[in-house]
């Protein structure tokens, strides 16, 4: 039975843990060490990544975290998980670490107060299919190493299209909150790969 974890640090754990659980997977929740050696996949779920990225380092979990993902660990980080996936940040706070899983630069709260929080209609590249996605104080990815797939892209308050969802490898990131939809192939994609 595959058991995926959902890192329970801060942020939309519940919606994660919902949307899998409806996909037939055992879930845990990750606070610790022997929770995250458990588990076959992880989600990183959105919420604040200064936060997020605080409790990582308090909780001793981080450095185990980019190991695990560096060996191959599946992982899907949405909004502040996509933060955390990032090698390179702009706009983060001072201090502010990520887990460097994916090698783009991803700018924190890019969307901006125009679209603080917005529903906006995708295009789903792996089918071609429109997807409804919602975004909350979220992020973009400004630039990304060749490896790195786009899986939908997205308008911005400059008129500009930026990747609002990519690939690497096992590693999968989106700006939007696809828990908080009853669309689930974000999930299912993080599934195929577990
Ligand atoms: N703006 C938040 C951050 O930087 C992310 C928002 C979200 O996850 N909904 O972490």
């Amino acid at each position: 039975m595959t058991t995926v974890g959902v890192l329970a640090l801060q942020g939309d754990v519940r919606e994660h843990q919902a949307m899998l659980e409806g996909l037939g997977v055992d879930v845990i929740r990750v606070r610790r060490l022997a929770e995250l050696t458990a588990v076959d996949g992880l989600v990183i779920p959105g919420g604040e990544s200064t936060t997020i990225d605080k409790l990582l380092r308090a909780f001793d979990l981080r450095d185990a975290l980019v190991e695990r993902i560096a060996a191959g660990l599946p992982v899907l980080g949405s909004c502040a998980g996509m933060v955390l996936l990032a090698r390179d940040l702009r706009d983060g706070i001072e201090g502010q670490q990520t887990l460097g899983a994916i090698p783009m630069t991803v700018r924190r709260n890019a969307f901006g107060r125009q679209v603080d929080s917005a529903e906006v209609d995708l295009v789903w590249e792996p089918d071609g299919s429109p997807m409804h996605a919602t975004f909350i104080r979220a992020p973009w990815v400004e630039s990304y190493d060749d490896g790195v797939e786009v899986l939908a892209t997205a308008t911005g308050p400059d008129g500009e299209r930026h990747p609002v969802a990519v690939r690497h490898g096992a590693a999968i990131a989106t700006s939007f909150h696809p828990e908080i939809s009853a669309d689930t192939r974000v999930h299912e994609l993080l599934l195929s790969q577990v």
